[in-house]
């Protein structure tokens, strides 16, 4: 089904928002138009995105959220400035059940929410990400097709 992207982005980001008014959510949405694709789904990569931002950017209350179309592909990304993530832990964040160690301890978490937004991603033949440094926060993003609706 096609939805509105940009319409849910706001949407989700509004909820957010109002339910974590210290923090302050700086957002580009550049993406109009309609996206081929499970709404349902991508809304709740969004909310994990976005809730592990809050969740591990504890004291510093920025999040960056963008959204642009290139080469008929959505790119969105989700860019905090926390805790960040150590390079030899950087490719087992998607992993089932995997949370980082030594962040495990101060943060609940089940470590699920990445594993399943991959897994929803790859089910959009899209692609997903992260660049991070330890202790300068993290940025997510995923990368999918939009498909011609005319
Ligand atoms: P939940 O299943 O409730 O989402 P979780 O947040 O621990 O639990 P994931 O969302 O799958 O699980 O994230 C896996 C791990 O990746 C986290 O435990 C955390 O260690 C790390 N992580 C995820 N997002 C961030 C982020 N924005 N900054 C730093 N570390 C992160
Ligand atoms: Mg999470």
């Amino acid at each position: 089904k096609y939805f509105d992207i940009a319409k849910l982005l706001e949407n989700v980001i509004e909820v957010l928002q109002h339910n974590n008014p210290h923090y302050q959510f700086i957002v580009d949405i550049s993406s109009k138009g309609l996206v081929y694709g499970d709404e349902m789904r991508i809304e709740q990569v969004l909310i994990n995105f976005i809730t592990n931002a809050i969740k591990y950017s504890p004291g510093q209350h920025k999040i960056e959220i963008k959204s642009f179309i290139e080469n008929n592909k959505l790119h969105v990304s989700v860019k905090d400035f926390g805790i960040g993530i150590s390079e030899d832990q950087l490719s087992k964040v998607f992993d089932k059940f995997y949370r980082v160690d030594e962040t495990s301890v101060h943060f609940q978490g089940l470590g699920i929410g990445l594993y399943i937004s991959s897994e929803i991603i790859n089910r959009h033949n899209g692609e997903i990400g992260v660049r991070s440094k330890s202790g300068e926060g993290a940025e997510f993003y995923f990368i999918i097709p939009v498909l011609e609706n005319d």
